[in-house]
């Protein structure tokens, strides 16, 4: 467990939250961040294989600056040129990828000289050759030791934030994968300010051994009764229809409790990670009557039920969203 990011250290004081800065360091102009440490946070188990990097932000412009919601971007600076293996997407050396910043922004030293990154490899086979295909950048963060240097642009984003005045709002945090990133910061941020309103974190994950800061959320949770967090483990749960256990579907079992929570209008709702969520969330968004979303001209709640991903409705659904309320960064 990475304790010492969780809660402030008593003799260090709380910075304040910074103001949103954005591309404070570009592809022209990078930051070299030193890998400070790296840490595993999936299961030795499993079969995905993600970490927890630290990078030092120190004497950079950037340190004290970034957001929890925004992301930097990581050049792969060629150390695969000349790999032995295939690496599918080669061609796409040097630029740039963009990961969502993991920890607070005071970072992981309670000074905010360091950012955080949450990353998986992504690892798989050609389906016509079976050759092994490695992704570029996620290969390249999770090689990285301590002590090398990683060029760092950013911090971008300004969409996936907490308010201003974060301890006024109760918070429902759906997450898929490592698109659990921004709400590890987001946590640490609210509950060291104090905050005493109602927070639900809904994580799904293909297997047990791959949810990521299971025991730091175990820990919050046991120290806040504010917090309420579940998994869905889709590979090894059935929801009540005999189908995967998805995060919509641990929304749905839970709904007496969140959708009330989701009619105030000091409920934010938060969804990051697969696409595919979307198309879930959405639809029990609207079998729930809640207010985060409109209903688009000439489409019924029985309609967005049965939508499939290709459909030409999903456009207007998205634009049907209470943009101040409903926040997303899926891909
Ligand atoms: P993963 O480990 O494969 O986990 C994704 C989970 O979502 C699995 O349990 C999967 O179930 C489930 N799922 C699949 N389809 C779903 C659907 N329609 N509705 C609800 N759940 C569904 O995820 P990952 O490989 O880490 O991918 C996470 C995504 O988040 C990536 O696209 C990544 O780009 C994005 N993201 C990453 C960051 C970051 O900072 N790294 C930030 C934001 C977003 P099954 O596979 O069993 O069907």
């Amino acid at each position: 467990m990475i304790t010492s990011f969780l809660e402030k250290p008593a003799d260090s004081p709380l910075m304040p939250i910074p103001e949103t800065a954005v591309n404070i360091y570009t592809p022209k102009n990078p930051f070299p961040a030193e890998v400070m440490s790296k840490c595993r946070i999936t299961d030795a188990s499993s079969p995905n294989y993600s970490w927890h990097v630290v990078l030092n932000l120190k004497g950079s412009k950037m340190a004290g600056k970034y957001r929890i919601g925004q992301s930097v971007g990581v050049v792969p600076t060629g150390r695969f040129n000349s790999a032995e293996f295939n690496y599918a997407h080669e061609a796409l050396n040097n630029k740039i990828r963009l990961y969502s910043i993991t920890s607070a922004c005071w970072g992981d030293d309670w000074k905010g000289e360091t950012v955080s990154l949450c990353v998986k490899r992504e690892i798989a086979e050609d389906e016509e050759t079976g050759e092994l295909v490695l992704g570029v950048d996620s290969n390249y963060i999770c090689d990285a030791k301590p002590g090398d240097e990683m060029l760092v642009t950013g911090p971008v984003g300004k969409s996936f934030l907490l308010p201003d005045n974060p301890l006024d709002y109760n918070y429902v945090f759906t997450a898929t994968g490592t698109g659990i990133a921004p709400f590890v910061g987001m946590l640490v941020e609210l509950f060291n300010q104090g905050f005493e309103r109602e927070v639900w974190l809904v994580f799904g994950v293909p297997y047990s051994t791959d949810i990521m800061y299971n025991e730091e959320f175990l820990y919050f949770a046991e120290r806040h009764p504010n917090f309420h967090y579940t998994t869905a483990i889709s590979r090894e749960q059935t929801n009540a229809r005999g189908g995967k256990m998805y995060v919509q579907d641990r929304l749905e079992e839970h709904q007496d409790g969140i959708a009330p929570l989701l009619a105030q209008s000091d409920t934010l709702f938060y969804m990051c990670g697969l696409k595919g969520m979307e198309y879930g969330i959405y639809p029990w968004l609207y079998r729930i009557g809640s207010n985060l979303v409109n209903l688009p001209d000439g489409l019924t709640v029985a309609d967005i039920q049965g939508l499939s991903r290709n459909a030409p409705e999903w456009s207007k659904i998205e634009r049907a969203r209470d943009r101040k309320r409903l926040f997303k960064e899926t891909y």
